[in-house]
């Protein structure tokens, strides 16, 4: 991975950590979890041998990782399509940028939408406050009736933008 575009592009992005693209991260191997454990953070553990770190990750400050030089490995090794993409010259930097730009201010919007429903929960992965806010008994004013259209819109805009960008033909972090 050539560092200067992950500095550019990951450093200003972190989509791939705060529960945008992502409910979890997936651990592997009770030295990895331990490792986490003792920065302090919270890991559920599935088995003896797999650990999830649930997203938001806790370790995130701003855009960029708190723990980058002890990051998991399936964090070291994932690229995103829009990262891979840059970085074989079938998109500028300039134009990811741009991207990575848009789809922050998709997430603002649909968050905004959700504070205005009530839903304050900056824990859960964003697609999940969606699902739940959607789920819920609704107001029956006009007005509350839009803002949950318009969420719904919204998060179909987001959910868009995340897999032609960012997933591409259906990439996992593994
Ligand atoms: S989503 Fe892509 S560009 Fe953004 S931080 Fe993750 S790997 Fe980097
Ligand atoms: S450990 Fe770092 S790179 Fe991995 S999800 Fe958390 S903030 Fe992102």
């Amino acid at each position: 991975m050539t560092p200067l575009l992950t500095d550019t592009l990951c450093t200003n992005c972190g989509l791939c950590c705060d529960g945008t693209l992502f409910a979890d991260v997936e651990l592997v191997g009770q030295a990895e979890v331990a490792r986490l454990e003792i920065m302090g953070l919270e890991i559920e553990n599935e088995d003896r041998n797999i650990g999830l770190l649930s997203q938001p990750c806790a370790a995130l400050r701003g855009t960029r990782c708190g723990i980058y030089a002890h990051r998991p490995k399936c964090c070291r090794v994932f690229q995103c399509h829009l990262l891979q993409n840059a970085q074989r010259g079938a998109v500028t930097v300039e134009r990811a940028m741009e991207q990575i730009a848009d789809a922050r201010e998709q997430i603002r919007q649909v968050r905004a939408m959700l504070g205005r429903l009530g839903n304050r929960d900056e824990g859960l992965p964003i697609k999940e406050r969606c699902m739940e806010t959607l789920a819920a008994e609704g107001g029956t004013t006009s007005e509350t009736i839009k803002d949950r259209a318009d969420l719904e819109a919204a998060m179909a805009t987001l959910e868009n933008t995340i897999w032609n960008t960012f997933l591409g033909s259906g990439q996992r972090r593994e």
